[in-house]
């Protein structure tokens, strides 16, 4: 089987959301509402989205042993991505996800890794050779590090494009920043990053330069309704998204990321692929949830015209 052009690593999670009018205090039990249990992890959001784009695309992650891995694995498939290193890991959950909403639409969501811890580097090492053939590798950092930096490694050495979307924020090495060939952190991660307080164009210029000076060859900073602060050896520029009526931003980052990878792959600009990449999210934060929100590639195509 020749290997996949792009290849996402990264988590899968059973998202368990429920609604409540305000958030419980220590020791306080509440009554919740419309409970539903969602596809979700950022891995996973971000390998539909490029699937759902159009990219040719494989997609690296450790999943339960349970009735939600089983069905993940086949809405992959089904959403036409190449599970051959997705790993069912026996007597495991699927990551979890625990997500209150509040009536003023704050959300408090606690992460269990489950499953996901087991993409260790020694179950990501039989795939190696999978993915040194690819030309893209998109991750985030809901997988151990170990396995991101040596993903990471391997890649760059093979002459991979790495791109790595630094959520949720944790502190990177500098040997990972040096082989990144793009990093695409929101306002708060660059924060965490740089320390630079990141709320517009000239704040994200200067946090683009400080991660571009520790090695990255790009940097591609989201800045939620406001757009994109690009800067790489061709330039730097704020591109602008799309106005759009939001009712729910959960994984408009994750579409955007996964939109963005899949549209370089094929070929377009950064200007070009950051504009598909803001139309692909523009459309998910009209729609509720996290996979269920994110278009396919007719409908980004109709958004544009
Ligand atoms: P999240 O954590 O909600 O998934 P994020 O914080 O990682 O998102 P953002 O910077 O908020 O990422 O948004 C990513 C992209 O989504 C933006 O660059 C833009 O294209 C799109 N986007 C986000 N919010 C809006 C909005 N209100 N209207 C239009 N586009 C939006």
């Amino acid at each position: 089987m020749p290997a996949n052009k792009l290849i996402v690593l990264g988590s899968v999670n059973a998202d368990h959301v429920v609604q409540v009018n305000a958030f419980p205090r220590p020791g306080e039990t509440i009554t919740g509402h419309g409970y539903q249990v969602l596809p979700g992890g950022k891995g996973a959001n971000q390998a539909v989205a490029a699937a759902r784009f159009g990219a040719d695309i494989g997609f690296i992650a450790c999943l339960g042993s349970d009735d939600f891995g089983t069905r993940m694995e086949q809405a992959f498939r089904e959403d036409g991505m190449d599970t051959r290193a997705v790993m069912a890991v026996p007597d495991m959950p699927t990551g979890i996800a625990f997500i209150q909403i509040a009536a003023n639409g704050e959300n408090s969501i606690v992460i269990s890794a489950e499953a996901n811890a087991c993409l260790t580097p020694a179950m990501l090492e039989p795939h190696l050779n999978y993915l040194r053939q690819a030309q893209t590798l998109l991750m985030q950092l809901e997988s151990p590090m170990e396995t991101v930096e040596l993903a990471a490694f391997e890649a760059r050495k093979a002459g991979v494009a790495v791109i790595l979307n630094p959520a949720p924020a944790r502190p990177l090495s500098d040997a990972l920043l040096a082989a990144l060939t793009m990093i695409t952190p929101n306002e708060t991660e660059a924060e965490m990053l740089t320390g630079i307080k990141v709320t517009d164009a000239a704040s994200a210029c200067t946090a683009a330069h400080k991660l571009r000076d520790k090695g990255v060859q790009s940097v591609l900073i989201t800045l939620g309704a406001q757009g994109a602060y690009y800067s790489g050896p061709e330039g730097e520029r704020l591109i602008p998204g799309f106005r759009v009526q939001a009712t729910d931003t959960t994984a408009a980052g994750d579409t955007f990321n996964g939109a963005f990878a899949a549209a370089l792959q094929e070929g377009l600009d950064v200007d070009a692929a950051i504009r598909m990449a803001h139309a692909a999210a523009a459309i998910s934060v009209t729609r509720l949830g996290a996979q269920t929100s994110i278009p396919y590639r007719a409908e980004i195509d109709t958004f544009l015209q």
